[in-house]
């Protein structure tokens, strides 16, 4: 018998009396320091651009926000940007974008070759849906990890806030991503309008089948620009429980205290890092194209310099006595 099949894990998610929380979280804290230990993984982002052809209904960069300014780093902007994470001494650059159909597979394979021949550091890519051909490209031009959120593994809520797009072709890419040796990473929005208890335990099911090596999790955030303005954000003890109940059933899994996270008027990653998180990513976009990522509304520290991000993170980590990696 599984002790966490759906039911068992929909009571938990359902849990609201403060010491069963504590006591959920502590359980996640402990399984997170068996585990994985006490050091904390830092990953720098580089949001290279905001350009998308996709129409995801949460997502403020979807293709008809026409309200918002587009912008696109240079390869150069973009390796001075790598520069800076390498500096600070981070070991894992996180290449995220829009999903810009008129990307050129051979201009990323080329900039992925620039960063690994000057750097010893792992590339990670987030620029969503290709064809297998595209990821294979990027692989042996020496990628080595891919986030892919499947944001939610309930394909009637998929497919009901993704217009044009199929949820099994969420799946066939995360499969080919595997297949082609990437370390896959994935995860969802917690709070999505429509996103029942049942559904978010499926999803930490989904998590373990698929046994990813990183999961993100983070509260859903109304964007202003989208079909989805005015509905009510993800709850944060909600995020919290999902991210303790997938650090207890995945085990080894790295989960970042999301920067969506940190973004709820409060910054709750901390709280994040205390319930299962082991994972956080500074942001390394360059200062005038910070805000232009916006996938959501009051996005944490958009308005700090470049790179301001990497010395916060020694602070968050002193302040619960843990480390950075
Ligand atoms: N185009 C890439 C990167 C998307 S942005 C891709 O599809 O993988 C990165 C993540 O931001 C998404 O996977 C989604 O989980 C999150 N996101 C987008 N809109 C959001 C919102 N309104 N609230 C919270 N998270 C959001």
């Amino acid at each position: 018998m599984n002790m966490y099949d759906a039911k068992e894990l929909e009571r938990l998610l359902s849990l609201e009396d403060e010491k069963s929380l504590l006591e959920l979280y502590e359980q996640a804290d402990k399984v997170r320091r068996k585990y994985v230990g006490d050091a904390i993984l830092l990953r720098g982002l580089i949001e290279f651009s905001n350009y998308c052809g996709k129409y995801c209904y949460y997502c403020g960069l979807n293709a008809t926000n026409r309200s918002l300014e587009r912008y696109r780093l240079t390869k150069e902007e973009i390796l001075d940007s790598v520069s800076q994470i390498a500096a600070a001494d981070i070991k894992t650059v996180v290449l995220q974008s829009g999903e810009n159909p008129m990307l050129r597979p051979e201009w990323l394979a080329g900039l992925i070759k620039d960063i690994k021949s000057r750097y010893e550091i792992a590339v990670t890519l987030s620029v969503g849906e290709r064809p297998r051909e595209d990821y294979k490209l990027w692989k042996d031009a020496g990628a080595d990890r891919y986030l892919l959120k499947i944001e939610t593994s309930d394909k009637k809520l998929y497919n009901s806030l993704h217009y044009g797009m199929d949820f099994e072709n969420r799946l066939r890419c995360l499969r080919d991503l595997k297949g082609l040796g990437y370390e896959t990473g994935s995860g969802i929005m917690v709070g999505l309008p429509g996103q029942t208890l049942r559904s978010i335990a499926n999803d930490i099911l989904f998590f373990k089948e698929w046994d990813f090596d990183m999961i993100g999790i983070g509260p859903f955030i109304p964007h202003g620009k989208t079909p989805l303005a005015g509905k009510q954000a993800g709850d944060v003890n909600l995020v919290l429980k999902t991210l303790a109940l997938t650090r207890i059933v995945t085990k080894r899994a790295n989960l970042p205290a999301t920067t969506a996270l940190g973004s709820l008027g409060k910054d709750f990653r901390v709280e994040g890092l205390k319930a299962g998180a082991n994972v956080l990513m500074p942001n390394f976009t360059p200062a005038p194209y910070k805000k232009l990522y916006e996938i959501y509304p009051n996005k944490r520290c958009i308005s700090e310099s470049t790179g301001a991000c990497a010395p916060c993170m020694g602070s968050i980590a002193a302040s619960i006595g843990r480390t950075i990696a």
